[in-house]
């Protein structure tokens, strides 16, 4: 059985229908990470994934962009951002999309640009600020 990949042992695991710890014989591989398993006390059939072990979701550990959350603007936000983070300075003037280090908010990137004002998302929230002043 060496040939089998690691997620490949009979192994105790949860059973949603027995609703405890009971021992699981693996039946079939359906990838190198995924195998289905038997509950021994109730027979019902269940996958194991070997990373996460809890759901069968897909591999890619990007969260959706669907779900339009603060959080999830932000994590994309900081994915995409141009050139290093600037210190903040409200004499320098910002384009969109360049990230700013703020000694107090942290890392923000800008999100909108006009002639005065810029629009940053931080982790917590999106903040105006004054740049371009002379
Ligand atoms: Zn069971």
């Amino acid at each position: 059985m060496d040939t089998l990949p690691k997620v490949a042992t009979n192994t105790y695991v949860e059973c949603t229908k027995c609703e405890t710890e009971t021992y699981h014989r693996v039946l079939t591989h359906i990838d190198d990470s995924t195998a289905q398993l038997e509950c021994e006390i109730c027979k019902k059939k269940r996958k194991l994934k070997l990373s996460s072990g809890k759901t069968v979701a897909k591999k890619k550990k990007k969260t959706t962009r669907k779900r339009n959350t603060h959080k999830n603007q932000y994590e994309e936000a900081i994915e995409t951002y141009g050139e290093s983070p600037q210190p903040y300075n409200m004499k320098t003037a910002y384009k969109e999309n360049i990230a700013i280090d703020h000694p107090k908010f942290g890392l923000g990137v800008v999100t909108e640009s006009s002639t005065r004002k810029i629009s940053v998302i931080f982790e917590d929230q999106v903040r105006d600020l004054i740049h371009n002043r002379e």
